[in-house]
């Protein structure tokens, strides 16, 4: 028997696995010192901390949204090596646990082009051979998004990997957002920056529920102080003062904070002191 998902309103929201991976604690928390974040954070000997990429698949009434989309099955060993990936993208099979085939999502939403957000939309067959995994789908990027993403600057070619993309841009099923957008009923992008210089936050609102989520603002709860960033976000400042608006609003709002990288919980809900109030953690 499938655990349901969490409800928000009309929609249900399921977390997949899209891989699970480490990185050095510090590339996570920028200018946090580590003995402040690691008694928040577990952390090993060799400083690596684990992330999952977990993306999101939204149920509505006659729509089926997928939030991020892994890693993808591209990584050679040596990107497999690098970034010490513990658990290997299914997203297919995931899916199909859902009763979902690949070919059914209707809109995929990228927050952003890291790898480890975008890598799952162009998948290798069986053959080899790069395909859509979602053929089917809308996917919604910022239009400034995919402008870095297609001319990448020395810093941003590291994590916008053409593999990832080139199927996708000849593709033709690439709806490009500026500023924002309703993807559907109740369900609404909004362009934040920060992170990256196109970075999106997803807004879910359904019979006077809400979620939200800010992508690669808020990777985890941990990162609620709006001073955490990370050493990978582009325009920290930015960071700082978007969380510190839509952290706010979305907690007077009593909303769902969704989480893409959170080996914790997959949501929760925080008080105006920042306590956590609620915690979505479905069996695994
Ligand atoms: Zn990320």
């Amino acid at each position: 028997m499938m655990q349901g998902g969490l409800r928000v309103g009309e929609y249900e929201i399921f977390w997949l696995n899209g891989g699970a991976f480490a990185l050095d604690g510090g590339t996570m928390f920028g200018p946090v010192p580590k003995i402040i974040w690691s008694k928040r954070y577990p952390v090993d000997q060799e400083n690596y901390i684990r992330l999952l990429a977990s993306p999101m698949l939204i149920k509505g009434p006659d729509i089926r949204i997928l939030v991020e989309s892994g890693f993808g099955n591209k990584l050679n060993d040596k990107q497999r090596k690098i970034f010490r990936v513990q658990r290997d993208w299914d997203l297919v099979a995931e899916l199909a646990s859902h009763g979902i085939q690949r070919a059914e999502i209707d809109a995929v939403i990228l927050t952003h082009g890291d790898w480890d957000h975008a890598g799952g939309v162009v998948m290798s067959n069986p053959e080899g051979v790069p395909e859509l995994t979602f053929p089917n789908a809308r996917h919604l990027l910022q239009a400034s998004e995919w402008e870095d993403i297609r001319h990448p600057n020395s810093r941003s070619a590291a994590t916008y990997w053409p593999i990832n993309f080139d199927t996708l841009a000849a593709s033709g099923i690439i709806s490009l957002v500026d500023g924002n957008a309703t993807v559907s009923s109740g369900i609404t992008l909004r362009h934040t920056g920060g992170h990256t210089r196109g970075h999106q936050a997803l807004f879910i609102e359904s019979k006077g529920e809400r979620a939200v989520h800010l992508g690669d603002l808020l990777p985890t709860h941990v990162q609620f102080n709006p001073l955490w960033v990370m050493a990978y976000d582009n325009f920290p400042l930015e960071v700082i003062s978007r969380k510190q608006e839509l952290i706010k609003q979305a907690m007077e709002e009593k909303a769902w904070f969704l989480f893409y990288h959170n080996p914790f919980m997959n949501a929760c809900k925080f008080d105006v002191n920042g306590e956590i109030i609620a915690e979505w953690q479905p069996s695994a």
